[in-house]
């Protein structure tokens, strides 16, 4: 074991860890970050397509709605660093912000590096000892008390408290391999198994890959499994040459992945025109019918749907494109109509891990303190970040939930 004793030791230095590391040692804990990779916050810099969405600006009712599985679970932390707690934290390290469609928010220099560079300065500044390329492989117990950590090279450091924040199995490249449940399992800890989320979904036939490229707005996407409709999610989606993907197929990623896992059937219904009902639909179809009545279909549907669609839409409905629309009947229209509001895929599968922009499942809430982040199975051992298991929807959520449990564990385990 390392002759220098620390209050805390970190393992991980992600958005959590960086956080959880700087907030220790500003409460006057001698900290010391150990990070598997060359550099702290590889997944930060690519967050936001590089520009990171460092939270959201919605209020905690809000929150709450896009939170998974427990959102109650998230009260007390953002009791204790909320959006506001973020912003100015940021500002005062000279990383001003900008909030953008959906209450996004974004560093105003939109780039993802200010906000590592930031955090990196700010926990040096405050003493933390940060050494990087360093994998931790077990945290040591000695009769049920935490006294240490060990890396996969040998050596051992030892600690009062330890904060582990080494992410979850998503974007392995970026260091985060799920190394945390491992070590977190070994100390008698419940993992809830960790699945792909917020991932595109692979789908069978060849429809969605012959609407390829195609990206749509305003429709609403519904998950349906075992038959019955679980939730849908209304705006933008996109077609692949695998499957769906595109915000609100991400959205429902998380339910289908794991209905997936439990080997149930999962579909998706796409209605293209959720503003309309069938009747409506069904009145507008008519209209343009009998207005175009000696025009094709396929330049009819022009008016009704995406160029890209027409010809899928023809060969699913079994209609010819080149009919006349005045030979369109109640039946072949009726099809037309149903292909629109009620498109049907069966979801067979998803990207992977190297595609998740987060993991479901981990550290069982049931196992951790909600005020504090400690282990409710070994003292002075605490948890942040994605490890646990919480995630959220896309839109700046996750980062905040990784600031928010960074900062209370940090605080937490500060306190010797
Ligand atoms: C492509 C993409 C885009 C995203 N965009 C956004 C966004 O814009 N807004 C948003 O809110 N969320 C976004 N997310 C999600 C967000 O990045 C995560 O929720 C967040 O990074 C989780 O922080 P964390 O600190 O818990 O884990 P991580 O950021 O994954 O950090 C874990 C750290 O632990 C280290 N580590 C792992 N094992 C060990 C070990 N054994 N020893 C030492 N160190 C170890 C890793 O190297 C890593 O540095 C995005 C995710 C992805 C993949």
């Amino acid at each position: 074991m390392s002759d220098t004793h620390y209050d805390v030791i970190v393992i991980g230095g992600g958005a959590a860890g960086l956080i959880a590391a700087g907030t220790a040692a500003e409460a006057g804990a001698s900290v010391l970050l150990l990070e598997s990779m060359q550099r702290a916050g590889r997944k930060l810099l690519i967050t936001g397509k590089g520009r990171c969405n460092i939270t959201n600006n919605a209020d905690i009712p809000e929150y709450l709605k896009h939170i998974y599985p427990l959102p109650k679970f998230c009260r007390p932390m953002f009791s204790r660093f909320f959006v506001k707690d973020t912003l100015r934290h940021f500002r005062q390290l000279d990383v001003p912000s900008i909030e953008e469609r959906g209450k996004r928010v974004f560093p105003q220099s939109e780039r993802s590096m200010d906000v590592v560079d930031a955090l990196v300065s700010w926990v040096t500044h405050h003493g933390v000892t940060i050494k990087y390329k360093r994998k931790v492989k077990h945290i040591i117990t000695d009769e049920h008390k935490l006294t240490g950590v060990s890396l996969d090279m040998g050596a051992e450091f030892s600690c009062t408290s330890c904060i582990l924040t080494t992410g979850g199995r998503s974007y392995p490249a970026t260091g985060s391999t799920g190394d945390g449940y491992r070590m977190a399992a070994e100390i008698g800890h419940k993992i809830i198994p960790p699945h792909p989320a917020l991932v595109p979904l692979e789908t069978s036939g060849d429809l969605a890959p012959s609407l390829q490229g195609l990206s749509m707005k305003n429709v609403e996407a519904s998950l349906w499994v075992n038959n019955k409709k679980q939730r849908s999610e209304f705006g933008e989606m996109l077609f692949t040459h695998f499957g769906l993907s595109g915000p609100i197929i991400l959205s429902l990623s998380r339910d289908a992945v794991i209905a997936l896992s439990n080997n149930q059937s999962v579909e998706l219904e796409i209605d293209c025109k959720p503003a309309l009902s069938d009747t409506t639909l069904n009145a507008r179809l008519l209209r343009e019918l009998d207005a175009h009545g000696k025009a094709k279909l396929k330049a009819m549907l022009k008016n009704l749907v995406p160029l890209k669609m027409i010809l899928p839409l023809c060969k699913n409905t079994g209609l010819d494109p080149e009919k006349f629309c005045n030979q369109v009947n109640a039946a072949e229209r009726k099809r037309i109509l149903q292909w629109l509001k009620h498109m049907r895929f069966t979801v067979q599968g998803h990207t992977g891990w190297n595609d998740a922009i987060i993991t479901s499942g981990g550290i069982d809430l049931k196992e951790i303190n909600p005020s504090t982040m400690e282990s409710k199975v070994l003292p002075n051992l605490y948890f942040a970040g994605e490890i646990i298991d919480i995630d959220a929807d896309t839109g700046g959520y996750n980062l905040q939930i990784a600031w928010s449990s960074g900062y209370v564990a940090g605080q937490s385990a500060a306190v010797i």
